[in-house]
């Protein structure tokens, strides 16, 4: 088990990049990492195996290691956990197949904790990778769904019931009558129910969820939270 009281920092002559940022930020950084309970529960030693490695689908396409996630965190390298959170924590797929580790490591789970930590100190990299999922985020927590028509396929969703079926076959004229934002054709997926949407609200407000999305997307965060509290509000939901 990785304890960061019995595993002083290992501190490198070189940084392995981003010379930039002063090492105490870096260490900054790691500590709360490090502080996250589940950390020492991810690490347990490494055999150097390599089995989380086969098993990882995105080593398949992308310059990407568990076993290097795994090693660094437990050696605590800070410079290599710093590299590793501004730029490959974010080739995960966070599928979790690395957990076939036999000394009961959990890269991915480490990775889930650097992930939370580069969102919510606004890391340069969590701002980056989330860009391209405004629009997605926004969905999401404002409507509890990203379904949109072209994910509605019989084959595919066969357990959504007749009218996918209906819409799906005439996809194209959904397609000419709906606005292509996929805000906009939440209608034609399902609609989530209020109750439920309450809920989702008040776990996003409370489990500092929303708050992670100021970090990097301040618009989206304003916006989002003015939705949230104003149908709280109408529900009588007191925070
Ligand atoms: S959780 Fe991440 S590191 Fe683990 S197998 Fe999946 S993609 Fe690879
Ligand atoms: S599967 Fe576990 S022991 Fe093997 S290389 Fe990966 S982290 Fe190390």
């Amino acid at each position: 088990m990785a304890n960061a009281t019995a595993h002083p920092y290992l501190k490198l002559a070189e940084p392995a990049g981003f010379a930039e940022v002063p090492f105490d930020e870096k260490k900054r950084l790691i500590d709360k990492v490090v502080a996250d309970p589940r950390f020492p529960h991810y690490l347990y030693g490494c055999y150097e195996c390599g089995i989380c490695v086969a098993a990882c689908p995105s080593a398949r396409f992308y310059d990407f290691s568990p076993r290097r996630i795994a090693q660094a965190a437990a050696r605590l390298d800070i410079e290599l956990m710093f590299q590793q959170m501004e730029e490959d924590i974010w080739e995960c797929s966070q599928c979790f197949s690395c957990l076939r580790c036999p000394r009961g490591n959990n890269p991915g789970g480490v990775i889930t904790v650097m992930r939370e930590v580069a969102v919510k100190e606004g890391l340069r990299s969590a701002k980056s990778a989330l860009e391209g999922y405004s629009r997605i985020i926004y969905k999401i927590m404002s409507t509890g769904t990203q379904v949109s028509p072209d994910m509605l396929q019989p084959d595919a969703f066969p357990d959504w019931g007749p009218e996918v079926k209906d819409v799906s076959e005439n996809l194209a004229l959904w397609r000419r009558a709906l606005p292509p934002e996929t805000h906009h054709t939440t209608t034609t997926g399902w609609e989530v129910a209020d109750s439920t949407i309450l809920e989702l609200y008040v776990i996003w407000l409370e489990t500092g969820a929303l708050e992670m999305i100021r970090e990097v997307d301040s618009g989206i965060h304003m916006i989002l939270e003015e939705i949230m509290e104003e149908r709280l509000e109408e529900e009588g939901i007191e925070l």
